[in-house]
């Protein structure tokens, strides 16, 4: 069997056990270095080829498939990751990094349960980091911090270790206040602040592939000196090999971020403005796959031979090839032609349903466009969403 087919099988062994779903958004200041990881979490988790690789297909075997290359859709990509001896289907929906982005998004957020904020070590949080911020948690969704560039800071700025450390525990602070001040008024927000204590902190070089966090050092017994010297010494392939950015992060990723079983209690009632005494309601709080279907699209794209592909998270129910679905917002239903899920950047197609919990790929719902609620019961939508405006940026 080519490597592509087993990974299909085990994203699908996945799909139907959400406590080992991780919906996730990487959200940053625009070049703070969202691209650069994301590529790294993918090539880590065997998804994509390695760079200097990049001919090589690391999907599959079969030549066919070789040949067909492989093209990023950065808009939704998943992978599987284990993590204390479990396997993890880790689902990431990509939040536009542009000025012009607060619906994006905000539909972006809210199809996720977690948020990787990436900050620049050297710039710290910026507007954009606020407006990301607060976006996340008006959505209910968990922030965890990931603060990037860390290798200028010791081989560009020649920091010592003290140094090194006041400025990441700066940079967390910055982020805590944010946190703290925008939470304070949430009834159903208990503490989300970040700490290198609690695990959802880690930092790292995206470009240079290394990582740390405060449980990774204590597995592998690296000290913050161990990073500056090596990195000093340009021995950045070795630290790659001893702390792997990749691991560290999708580890913090597993551990730290609410599956959907966790999550959509709590969302639920955040997001939605239906009646929450409804069958559907509690059906969407507690992720019944065999409840009505109940779909959020989150990004409309062109496949050139599929056509319109819907993507979104499945509240409840599970989707399927050929069911008659209503669109919020238009007249009479769509006919779902074929559902499916991402693994690594492309989509694949699938004989069975996507359960609630997951991201899924639909064509067919031809009157569907980025924000519409989908379901088999007409209901009330999803809450328009609420943009946040954003101050212009100039970049420096
Ligand atoms: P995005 O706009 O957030 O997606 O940022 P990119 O991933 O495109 O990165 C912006 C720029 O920062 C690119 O030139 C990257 O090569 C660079 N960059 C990203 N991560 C790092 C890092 O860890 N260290 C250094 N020195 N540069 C980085």
């Amino acid at each position: 069997m080519g490597r592509r087919k087993k990974i299909v099988q085990e994203c699908e062994k996945l799909m139907d056990k959400p406590e080992q779903i991780r919906n996730i958004a990487i959200a940053a200041h625009v070049d703070h270095g969202k691209t650069t990881l994301t590529d790294n979490l993918l090539a880590g988790a065997g998804m994509i080829a390695d760079e200097g690789e990049a001919t090589r297909l690391m999907m599959d075997t079969e030549e066919d498939e070789q040949e067909r290359g492989i093209t990023i859709d950065a808009a939704n990509v998943s992978m599987t990751h284990e993590y204390q001896d479990r396997n993890h289907l880790i689902n990431l929906i990509d939040t536009p990094g542009h000025v012009d982005f607060g619906g994006d998004v905000t539909r972006a957020m809210r199809a996720v349960d977690g948020a990787l904020v990436v900050v620049d070590a050297v710039e710290g949080a910026m507007p954009q980091t606020e407006t990301v911020v607060r976006q996340a948690l008006r959505e209910g969704v968990k922030p965890a911090l990931f603060i990037n560039k860390v290798d200028r800071l010791i081989s560009e700025l020649q920091e010592g270790p003290e140094e090194m450390q006041q400025r990441l525990t700066d940079v967390i602070g910055d982020v805590n206040e944010l946190i703290r001040g925008m939470t304070q008024d949430m009834d159903d927000v208990e503490d989300w602040t970040v700490s290198v204590e609690d695990g959802t902190v880690a930092f790292g070089s995206a470009l240079y592939k290394w990582g740390v966090s405060l449980p990774s050092m204590q597995e592998t017994g690296m000290s913050f000196g161990d990073i500056i010297e090596l990195e000093r010494a340009d021995k950045r392939q070795e630290l790659h090999e001893k702390t792997p950015l990749s691991d560290v992060v999708l580890d913090m990723v597993a551990e730290h971020f609410p599956n959907p079983l966790n999550a959509q209690p709590r969302r639920i009632p955040r997001v939605w403005r239906g009646d929450d005494e409804l069958d559907l309601a509690h059906q969407m709080r507690d992720v019944d796959d065999e409840g009505e279907v109940v779909f959020m699209v989150t990004d409309i794209s062109m496949d050139p031979h599929a056509g319109e592909i819907a993507t979104g998270r499945l509240f409840s129910g599970t989707i399927k090839k050929g069911q008659e679905l209503y669109v919020s917002g238009t007249a009479g239903k769509n006919r779902v032609q074929s559902v499916g899920i991402f693994m690594g950047g492309e989509r694949e197609e699938l004989d069975r349903g996507v359960p609630a919990g997951n991201i899924a790929a639909v064509t067919g719902l031809r009157d569907a466009i980025a924000g519409s609620t989908v379901s088999s019961v007409e209901m009330t939508p999803f809450e328009s969403i609420e943009h946040i405006s954003e101050p212009v940026i100039t970049k420096s």
